[in-house]
């Protein structure tokens, strides 16, 4: 990410993201944390390539990404409110997006979804429609969905946020595992400081748009560079 930011033109100009640069290692799983407002959104979906980034340049590998479609960046996103297609099926949420962007055959896509959903602890739960079925199992239907497509990078927006405080806890050792099975590149964003601390490599701190930190929990924790940051991680969640 490399001097990235996001102007909103409307009624007033807002400034989402002011200048943001920060590298992320192949495998590292980095989080975004930051007052609500504060362009984590934004950022995300300029990396997964659904909002036009007003200025700088994007990576993905060796390759700037300014201008390349969603579904030919190699990354694959998972919402806060899950997005899933009502009216299909788990499966067909799964699938869909491999069908429609890749010509891999039937076989290896449903052999794909069958694997994710195993792995999601969801096979059961293929051939039920979104309704039909509870948010944590959402949830995991929405991070099949993503595994299938086999990025380079995930790009999670506060993926917990809808589920209860229990479910929430038992989802972030799934995904921790998940981290350690797959080892793909991650971006998680989170409000939850206690989920930035133990789930991350490092942490990205942001405000207002601008990145005030970038570091490992422990260096965040113990050597914050400005009281925003103290102030942030230091108070309870
Ligand atoms: P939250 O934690 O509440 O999800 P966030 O950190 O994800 O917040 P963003 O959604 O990225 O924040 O928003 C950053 C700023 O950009 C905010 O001031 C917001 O009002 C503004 N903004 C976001 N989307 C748009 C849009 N489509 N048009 C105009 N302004 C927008
Ligand atoms: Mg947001």
């Amino acid at each position: 990410i490399e001097n990235v930011r996001k102007v909103y033109d409307g009624d007033s100009e807002v400034v989402a993201v002011d200048d943001v640069s920060f590298e992320i290692a192949d495998g590292e799983f980095l989080t975004i944390v930051g007052p609500s407002g504060s362009g984590k959104s934004t950022l995300l979906r300029m990396i997964a390539g659904l909002e036009d980034i007003s200025g700088g340049t994007i990576r993905i590998g060796d390759r700037a990404v300014n201008g390349i479609q969603p579904q030919d960046r190699d990354v694959a996103m998972v919402f806060q409110n899950y997005a899933l297609y009502p009216h299909m099926t788990a499966r067909k949420n799964m699938s869909y997006g491999l069908k429609l962007t890749t010509d891999l055959p039937d076989s290896e896509i449903n052999e794909r979804v069958e694997e994710a959903a195993e792995m999601m602890g969801v096979k059961d739960q293929l051939d039920k429609r979104p309704g039909s079925l509870s948010g944590g199992q959402q949830q995991r239907i929405a991070t099949g969905r993503a595994i299938v497509r086999e990025p380079s990078v995930f790009l999670f927006d506060e993926p917990l946020s809808n589920l209860d405080a229990k479910l929430r806890l038992h989802m972030r050792t799934e995904l921790q595992q998940l981290q350690d099975k797959l080892g793909t590149t991650t971006i998680y964003v989170t409000h939850d400081q206690e989920e930035a601390m133990t789930m991350s490599d490092r942490i990205a701190v942001i405000d207002q748009g601008t990145l005030q930190q970038i570091g490992t929990p422990d260096e965040i924790y113990h050597q914050p560079k400005n009281l925003f940051v103290a102030d942030f991680v230091g108070s309870p969640p």
